[in-house]
């Protein structure tokens, strides 16, 4: 019974059927996700006997940093956290003028098999539990003692390939009588599986959805991404086109600039053209080499030329700026590492 994974009505089905008193899970629910202690005897209000009973029947989870680095340039830093089964997964904290943001990994690995991703280099070894999603926040906020207030699911893993866990994490996070995160100040991004983009795109969340989309032909989009096996790029925007219908937000699309091989002027006029008339922005990421491959970063006059293009075409972009560069920055680096 992984406790921190309940909503309220559940927890409050848990705790009746153990013969406690309903009210007794509001308490629980409270002292997990406001005040957030880490174990059952700093709950104050809950009888011993029941503190007893519960860490004996449920598992409580908490993560705990095995490693942290901190960016002598900005300050990010990269959180390693040990998993009760001995599975690592990584966070990163950044400082933004806005607030601070904690990206997520969303499974321990990854199967998507993008060539440019270090988390997916070994496959993917399991899914996320919502409590241990949660956690990543949790912990970094207890850390570094500063409010979060923005969530990114953009770490390890396919957040739409683990669906349920991620539903129930959306729901946790952004509940107003727990964590309370605005959704507005959530972004999930996916490598694109069409049919689940729709799905959350029924649920009518006010989250941004960002989409991995880093080619402007099918052609080349399967050299990088094999998802795009799958779904052809048509298929994929008008996903997104239906996603902004029933959601009515705007869509981030990610594009890894990756030298020679995506960055041409003519692969950002076929982008602007594919883009034409969607409610969009697009985040221009120069492509962070990984020591397994040999795609290389576009050059800085590359990089200015790509969004110039796109912006005379009218479309909105802006270049990633990379933080935590000194500190294996990119997508299950550091992960990757220790595991070695
Ligand atoms: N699976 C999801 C979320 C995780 S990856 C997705 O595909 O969107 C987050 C983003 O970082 C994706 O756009 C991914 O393609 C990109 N990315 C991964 N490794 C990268 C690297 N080495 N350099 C640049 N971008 C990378």
């Amino acid at each position: 019974m992984d406790i921190k994974s309940l909503n309220i009505e559940e927890l409050e089905n848990y705790i009746v059927q153990s013969g406690q008193p309903k009210f007794r899970a509001k308490q629980l629910y409270q002292w997990m996700h406001v005040k957030r202690v880490c174990s059952y005897d700093k709950m104050g209000n809950l009888p011993a006997v029941m503190q007893k009973e519960l860490s004996k029947q449920t598992e409580f989870v908490v993560l705990k940093p095995v490693q942290v680095l901190i960016s002598k340039i900005d300050g990010t830093r990269k959180y390693l956290f040990g998993l009760h089964d001995g599975n690592v997964i990584e966070s990163v904290f950044m400082r933004y003028k806005h607030g601070n943001s904690v990206c997520i990994s969303s499974q321990a690995g990854c199967r998507m098999g993008c060539k440019f991703c270090a988390s997916t280099l070994d496959g993917l070894t399991r899914n996320l539990t919502p409590s241990e999603m949660l956690e990543q926040i949790y912990a970094i906020e207890r850390d570094t003692g500063e409010r979060i207030s923005h969530v990114v699911v953009m770490g390890s893993g396919e957040p739409l390939d683990n669906y349920d866990n991620l539903l129930k994490f959306i729901e946790l996070l952004t509940d107003t009588n727990g964590m309370n995160l605005s959704q507005r100040n959530l972004t999930v991004s996916t490598c694109g599986i069409v049919p689940k983009i729709r799905e959350l795109g029924d649920k009518k969340f006010s989250l941004t959805l960002a989409i991995s989309l880093h080619a402007s032909s099918d052609e080349k989009r399967r050299e990088l991404m094999p998802i795009a096996n799958a779904y052809s790029i048509d298929e994929l925007l008008d996903a997104c086109r239906y996603y902004f219908e029933k959601t009515g937000r705007r869509l981030t699309f990610e594009y890894s600039l990756v030298g020679g091989v995506n960055d041409s002027e003519e692969d950002a006029e076929k982008l602007a053209h594919l883009l034409r008339g969607i409610n969009c922005h697009v985040n221009l990421i120069p492509v962070n080499p990984i020591k397994e491959r040999d795609y290389r970063q576009s050059g800085t006059q590359a990089v200015q030329g790509f969004k110039n293009r796109l912006e005379k075409m009218g479309i909105n972009a802006t270049v990633r700026r990379e933080l935590g560069r000194d500190i294996n920055g990119a997508c299950g680096q550091l992960r990757k590492s220790y595991m070695e």
